[in-house]
């Protein structure tokens, strides 16, 4: 289904038949599921509570990755696993997934000695058969980044991993899937499961939640699948089991190119707790992170950057970069998410296992826990267990994970004027069919300030991405929220034009968005 005007009313229609498959959760998970279904010529529909990747899998480190720091906890499957799936993500997904180069320092009061982590590197390499690191002396170090100016470098690394857009990604999928059978609705929450009189999970009753309708339904199908990442024990919860998850906050702090020029990213380990921190050049601006604290059960939609996590985070910069002299009024943004972790009652939180888990309770298949990393085996596991219900299904576990693009395809955008890179990354964040469209005009193919985004890129999404509020768009299509200061204040008269003759939203709904979108931004993102 096309998502442009009128598109929601239709779909809300749509839903008034028996489906194969409800996948509850509009993430990273839940998009993956669809698209297996999908492939599998299963009638399946998707419902998200808020917007498609609003939940953790639009605040993620955006890393592809095998994950070293799972070695050190002795989690080598994991590593395995998510190693593999980075490269073929990379081949797969070209110009949505690239290679990143990361330098490691290694300094005075390191908790892992340096050569602890390059016999990780040389495992890591392995696995993706490959050899690609180095290590460095300390002038060497120095040289290839600059602003490493702690007297406390000793040595470091070289390695390759690699990064996405984590809401683009989940939107590909998901955009992908709904051109056939699939369905997929954002706002449209899921309050209560429906049993049959045994007592299994029959359905669902969904609202829509954008409070722009009044629309509920109840809706049956053969399975019904719990994505909804840290929310999962709530609708657990429904038929009759306890929590089993134990959300972790993670937050980031986001700088300007300018306060922090990296060409490289740079991982090392915190002074304080040994724990690694990211440091990673991503769409034209820097972010930082993570933080690894207990949400408690408060699991709210839009968490926030805590004082302490902005301290924590800031002092190992200062420690790192210090000559940058960076302070919080550098920050331009932050971003924190939940991470669904199965709680196994380690007292360390980054101890915890990042395994994902697919549990069969009373017909409600949950499938969470996991990475954004290996959302394609975690989709493949839950397929098998579905097969297990609805009798024999071909499905390929092995089909492509997102649409490859013609061969011409870079050659006909290359008719707009784009750098080969540009093509590139328009082909991997829309496909090629919408790549197509928003380059033929060749109208708005100017860049957004410091984004590598093109104005045209915001026109199309406002269009065609099936954008309900302003936040979907400046915080998951195109990411000015988190890459501009003040969420991107400066932009608002353009951004205005372009939405208000793209959605047709008069005055006072332009107000009432804009009104909300701030408010949003200042509770949720801002330092
Ligand atoms: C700070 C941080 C950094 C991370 N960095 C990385 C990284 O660099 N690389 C990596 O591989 N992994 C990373 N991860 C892990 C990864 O982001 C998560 O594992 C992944 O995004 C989880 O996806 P999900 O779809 O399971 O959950 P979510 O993305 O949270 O999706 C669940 C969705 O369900 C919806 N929902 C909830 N209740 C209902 C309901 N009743 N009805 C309908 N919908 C509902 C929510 O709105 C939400 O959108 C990171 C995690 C965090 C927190």
């Amino acid at each position: 289904m096309e998502w442009t005007h009128g598109w929601r009313e239709s779909a809300w229609k749509d839903l008034d038949q028996k489906w194969d498959v409800i996948v509850i959760g509009g993430g990273i998970t839940g998009a993956g599921i669809l698209r297996q279904c999908a492939h599998a010529g299963l009638k399946a529909v998707l419902f998200e509570a808020d917007d498609f990747a609003s939940g953790t899998s639009s605040r993620s480190s955006k890393l592809v990755h095998g994950g070293l720091r799972y070695l050190k906890n002795a989690q080598v499957r994991v590593t395995l696993e998510a190693v593999t799936e980075r490269e073929y993500l990379l081949k797969q997904g070209r110009g949505l997934v690239n290679r990143l180069s990361f330098l490691y320092p290694c300094l005075e009061g390191d908790t892992m000695p340096g050569w602890v982590f390059g016999a990780g590197l040389i495992l890591y390499d392995l696995m993706a058969h490959q050899w690609s690191h180095r290590s460095y002396d300390m002038e060497d170090m120095r040289e290839l980044c600059p602003l490493l100016t702690t007297p406390a470098l000793k040595r470091g690394f070289r390695f390759f991993d690699a990064q996405t857009d984590d809401a683009r990604l989940v939107l590909r999928l998901i955009r992908e899937s709904v051109s056939g059978e699939a369905l997929a609705l954002n706002y449209a929450r899921v309050n209560t499961l429906l049993k049959t009189n045994a007592g299994r999970v029959c359905g669902v009753v969904v609202r829509d939640s954008s409070n722009l309708a009044d629309e509920e339904r109840e809706v049956q199908a053969r399975v019904v699948i719990n994505a909804t990442g840290a929310w999962a024990d709530q609708l657990r919860g429904q038929v009759g089991f306890a929590p089993r998850l134990r959300p972790l906050r993670g937050s980031h702090l986001v700088f300007s190119c300018n306060r922090l020029p990296l060409t490289r990213a740079v991982t090392f380990q915190h002074p304080k707790d040994g724990r690694p921190v990211f440091v990673l050049p991503w769409e034209g601006a820097v972010i930082f992170g993570t933080t690894d604290v207990d949400q408690g059960q408060n699991i709210i939609t839009d968490p926030s950057i805590s004082e302490a996590e902005a301290g924590y985070l800031l002092d190992s910069l200062k420690f790192v970069f210090p000559k940058q002299e960076l302070t919080s009024a550098d920050v331009i943004a932050t971003f924190s998410g939940i991470r669904p972790v199965v709680d196994t009652g380690k007292s360390n939180p980054s101890a915890e296992s990042r395994e994902h888990v697919i549990w069969d309770e009373s017909g409600l298949l949950t499938v969470s826990g996991g990475k954004l990393t290996t959302f394609r085996i975690m989709a493949r596991d839950a397929l098998k267990v579905v097969r297990k219900h609805l009798g024999p299904i071909t499905f390929d576990p092995d089909i492509p994970v997102v649409d490859a693009f013609p061969v011409e395809a870079e050659e006909i955008l290359a008719e707009a004027h784009l750098t080969p890179a540009q093509s590139l990354r328009l082909l991997g964040r829309y496909g090629f069919p919408s790549a197509r469209s928003l380059t033929s005009e060749n109208v708005d193919m100017e860049i957004i300030s410091t984004t590598p985004y093109f104005w045209a890129e915001l026109r199309h999404a406002a269009l065609t991405e099936g954008v309900v509020h302003l936040d979907d768009l400046l915080l998951r299509r195109i990411r000015l929220g988190l890459l501009l200061p003040n969420g991107g204040q400066d932009q608002m008269p353009r951004i205005r034009s372009i939405v208000q003759t793209e959605l047709g939203w008069d005055d006072k709904r332009w107000q009432e968005e804009e009104r909300s979108y701030r408010e949003l931004w200042n509770r949720a993102y801002r330092l």
